[in-house]
Protein backbone atom coordinates (compact mmCIF):
# COMPACT_ATOMS: atom_id res chain seq x y z
CA UNK A 1 0.00 0.00 0.00
CA UNK A 2 1.43 3.20 -1.01
CA UNK A 3 1.47 6.27 1.66
CA UNK A 4 -1.74 8.05 -0.72
CA UNK A 5 -3.52 5.13 0.31
CA UNK A 6 -2.33 5.06 4.22
CA UNK A 7 -3.55 8.54 4.59
CA UNK A 8 -6.99 8.05 2.82
CA UNK A 9 -7.83 5.54 5.14
CA UNK A 10 -6.72 7.18 8.03
CA UNK A 11 -8.96 10.25 7.01
CA UNK A 12 -11.93 8.01 6.36
CA UNK A 13 -11.36 6.11 9.30
CA UNK A 14 -10.98 9.11 11.73
CA UNK A 15 -13.93 11.04 9.76
CA UNK A 16 -16.20 8.69 10.14
CA UNK A 17 -15.74 8.08 13.73
CA UNK A 18 -15.96 11.81 14.54
CA UNK A 19 -18.98 11.80 12.19
CA UNK A 20 -20.96 8.60 14.84
CA UNK A 21 -19.71 10.39 17.54
CA UNK A 22 -21.70 13.20 16.15
CA UNK A 23 -24.95 11.15 15.94
CA UNK A 24 -24.86 9.16 19.23
CA UNK A 25 -25.13 12.82 20.63
CA UNK A 26 -21.23 12.77 21.99
CA UNK A 27 -20.31 16.35 21.35
CA UNK A 28 -20.10 18.88 23.96
CA UNK A 29 -23.43 20.29 24.84
CA UNK A 30 -23.45 22.96 22.80
CA UNK A 31 -26.20 25.41 22.20
CA UNK A 32 -27.77 26.51 18.99
CA UNK A 33 -26.14 29.59 18.77
CA UNK A 34 -22.62 29.40 16.74
CA UNK A 35 -23.52 25.88 14.63
CA UNK A 36 -23.58 28.30 11.62
CA UNK A 37 -21.37 27.18 9.22
CA UNK A 38 -19.79 29.14 6.15
CA UNK A 39 -19.25 27.09 2.92
CA UNK A 40 -17.01 30.02 1.71
CA UNK A 41 -13.24 28.93 1.28
CA UNK A 42 -10.86 31.51 2.43
CA UNK A 43 -7.42 31.82 1.80
CA UNK A 44 -6.18 32.11 5.65
CA UNK A 45 -2.83 33.60 6.26
CA UNK A 46 -0.19 33.48 9.60
CA UNK A 47 -2.62 35.62 12.33
CA UNK A 48 -5.57 35.38 10.97
CA UNK A 49 -8.44 34.55 13.28
CA UNK A 50 -12.29 33.52 12.27
CA UNK A 51 -15.11 31.24 13.24
CA UNK A 52 -15.51 28.08 11.41
CA UNK A 53 -18.12 25.66 12.93
CA UNK A 54 -19.03 27.57 15.79
CA UNK A 55 -15.34 27.91 16.94
CA UNK A 56 -12.37 30.00 16.79
CA UNK A 57 -9.48 28.66 14.56
CA UNK A 58 -6.17 30.84 13.54
CA UNK A 59 -3.54 29.87 11.77
CA UNK A 60 -0.04 29.74 13.94
CA UNK A 61 3.22 28.43 12.49
CA UNK A 62 1.16 27.47 9.18
CA UNK A 63 -1.44 25.63 10.56
CA UNK A 64 -4.78 25.88 11.32
CA UNK A 65 -5.60 25.70 15.30
CA UNK A 66 -8.70 26.14 17.45
CA UNK A 67 -9.02 28.77 19.67
CA UNK A 68 -10.49 27.03 22.50
CA UNK A 69 -9.59 29.59 25.03
CA UNK A 70 -11.08 32.58 23.38
CA UNK A 71 -14.52 30.30 22.35
CA UNK A 72 -14.26 30.10 26.33
CA UNK A 73 -14.26 34.34 27.00
CA UNK A 74 -17.49 34.35 24.11
CA UNK A 75 -19.71 32.33 26.07
CA UNK A 76 -18.75 33.73 29.16
CA UNK A 77 -19.34 37.25 27.73
CA UNK A 78 -22.70 35.95 26.09
CA UNK A 79 -24.11 34.93 29.98
CA UNK A 80 -26.07 38.20 31.10
CA UNK A 81 -25.28 38.62 35.22
CA UNK A 82 -29.31 38.57 35.65
CA UNK A 83 -31.63 36.28 34.62
CA UNK A 84 -33.93 38.25 32.24
CA UNK A 85 -37.13 36.67 33.77
CA UNK A 86 -36.91 36.68 37.24
CA UNK A 87 -34.38 39.51 37.62
CA UNK A 88 -32.39 37.59 40.31
CA UNK A 89 -28.50 37.06 40.15
CA UNK A 90 -27.28 34.47 38.24
CA UNK A 91 -24.48 32.85 40.25
CA UNK A 92 -25.48 29.22 40.43
CA UNK A 93 -23.24 26.94 38.50
CA UNK A 94 -26.61 25.25 37.33
CA UNK A 95 -27.78 29.00 35.91
CA UNK A 96 -24.74 28.56 33.76
CA UNK A 97 -25.55 25.20 32.23
CA UNK A 98 -29.15 26.20 31.31
CA UNK A 99 -29.10 29.62 30.52
CA UNK A 100 -27.67 29.14 26.82
CA UNK A 101 -30.48 26.69 26.07
CA UNK A 102 -33.30 28.33 27.92
CA UNK A 103 -32.29 32.21 28.37
CA UNK A 104 -33.22 32.04 32.20
CA UNK A 105 -31.92 30.73 35.38
CA UNK A 106 -32.21 27.78 36.57
CA UNK A 107 -35.02 28.10 39.23
CA UNK A 108 -36.83 29.55 36.83
CA UNK A 109 -36.50 26.83 34.32
CA UNK A 110 -37.57 24.43 37.45
CA UNK A 111 -40.97 26.71 37.65
CA UNK A 112 -41.74 27.15 33.70
CA UNK A 113 -41.53 23.03 34.00
CA UNK A 114 -43.57 22.41 36.71
CA UNK A 115 -46.14 24.79 35.16
CA UNK A 116 -46.12 23.03 31.96
CA UNK A 117 -46.61 19.81 34.20
CA UNK A 118 -49.90 21.37 36.22
CA UNK A 119 -51.06 22.72 32.57
CA UNK A 120 -50.59 18.68 31.17
CA UNK A 121 -49.00 20.74 28.59
CA UNK A 122 -45.20 19.10 29.85
CA UNK A 123 -45.46 15.98 27.87
CA UNK A 124 -45.03 17.77 24.50
CA UNK A 125 -42.52 20.73 25.69
CA UNK A 126 -39.93 17.89 26.08
CA UNK A 127 -41.19 16.13 22.87
CA UNK A 128 -40.25 19.12 21.29
CA UNK A 129 -36.88 19.50 23.71
CA UNK A 130 -36.09 16.30 22.39
CA UNK A 131 -36.51 16.90 18.38
CA UNK A 132 -35.09 19.99 18.55
CA UNK A 133 -31.63 18.63 20.30
CA UNK A 134 -31.69 15.92 17.47
CA UNK A 135 -32.20 18.92 14.21
CA UNK A 136 -28.98 20.46 15.96
CA UNK A 137 -27.38 17.07 15.93
CA UNK A 138 -28.70 16.75 11.85
CA UNK A 139 -27.67 20.06 10.82
CA UNK A 140 -24.17 19.63 12.99
CA UNK A 141 -23.51 16.46 11.27
CA UNK A 142 -24.44 17.57 7.95
CA UNK A 143 -22.35 20.38 7.89
CA UNK A 144 -19.62 18.17 9.14
CA UNK A 145 -19.74 15.30 6.97
CA UNK A 146 -20.49 18.30 3.85
CA UNK A 147 -17.38 20.11 4.68
CA UNK A 148 -15.57 16.25 4.46
CA UNK A 149 -16.95 15.84 1.06
CA UNK A 150 -16.60 19.31 -0.59
CA UNK A 151 -12.70 19.63 0.65
CA UNK A 152 -12.23 16.46 -1.70
CA UNK A 153 -8.40 16.66 -2.83
CA UNK A 154 -7.09 19.48 -0.97
CA UNK A 155 -4.35 19.47 1.66
CA UNK A 156 -5.90 18.77 4.80
CA UNK A 157 -5.31 19.98 8.47
CA UNK A 158 -6.80 17.79 11.01
CA UNK A 159 -7.88 19.48 14.34
CA UNK A 160 -4.38 18.74 16.10
CA UNK A 161 -2.95 21.23 13.49
CA UNK A 162 -1.23 18.40 11.68
CA UNK A 163 -0.93 18.86 8.09
CA UNK A 164 -1.91 16.28 5.96
CA UNK A 165 -1.70 16.25 1.59
CA UNK A 166 -3.24 13.37 -0.04
CA UNK A 167 -3.89 13.29 -3.79
CA UNK A 168 -6.68 11.85 -5.17
CA UNK A 169 -9.20 12.73 -3.00
CA UNK A 170 -11.42 9.94 -1.09
CA UNK A 171 -14.47 8.25 -1.16
CA UNK A 172 -17.01 10.49 -1.90
CA UNK A 173 -19.77 8.42 -2.66
CA UNK A 174 -19.52 6.19 0.75
CA UNK A 175 -19.45 9.56 2.41
CA UNK A 176 -22.49 10.43 0.85
CA UNK A 177 -23.95 7.25 1.80
CA UNK A 178 -22.66 7.32 5.01
CA UNK A 179 -24.56 10.87 5.34
CA UNK A 180 -28.13 9.67 4.31
CA UNK A 181 -28.20 6.80 6.70
CA UNK A 182 -26.86 9.20 9.42
CA UNK A 183 -29.46 11.92 8.82
CA UNK A 184 -32.34 8.98 8.76
CA UNK A 185 -31.00 7.46 11.95
CA UNK A 186 -31.35 10.33 13.75
CA UNK A 187 -34.68 11.37 11.75
CA UNK A 188 -35.85 8.21 13.29
CA UNK A 189 -34.64 9.06 16.86
CA UNK A 190 -37.46 11.68 16.88
CA UNK A 191 -40.70 11.63 19.00
CA UNK A 192 -43.44 11.82 16.14
ZN1 LIG B 1 -34.88 33.55 36.80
Amino acid sequence: MNSDNVLKKEFSKNDVQRARNLISGNISARTTEGIGYSKKHEHRVEGDVWEENGRTWTIKNGLKQNITKMDKFKKMGKLPLFCPECNKLMKKHLDTKVFPAYQKCFDCVVDYEAQLQKEGKAEEYFNNLHNERINNIQKEYENFMKEKITEGSNSYVTERGDKEDWKGGFDKEYLEKELQEGLEYLENLKIK
